[in-house]
């Protein structure tokens, strides 16, 4: 599973978005985020980030955005 981090504040990019085959992105309140049951894990959205965002969650720095990715993603 692939998760935003907090390089994403202020990035006006979406690409992300238009190539993740499953939709899973959502807008947070100053951020994207990545549903982390639906992500796919297929890393396509990864390179598209210009702001080195989208890292796999199983990163240790990783680890304490899953929850917030999930909560915003649920949260509309
Ligand atoms: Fe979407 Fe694939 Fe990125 Fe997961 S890894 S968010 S499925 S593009």
């Amino acid at each position: 599973t692939y998760i935003v981090n907090d390089n994403c504040i202020a990035c006006k990019y979406t690409d992300c978005v238009e190539v993740c085959p499953v939709d899973c992105f959502y807008e947070g309140e100053n951020m994207l985020v990545i549903h982390p049951d639906e992500c796919i894990d297929c890393g396509v959205c990864e390179p598209e980030c210009p702001a080195d965002a989208i890292r796999p969650d199983t990163e240790p720095e990783m680890e304490k955005w899953v929850e917030f990715n999930r909560k915003y993603s649920e949260m509309w």
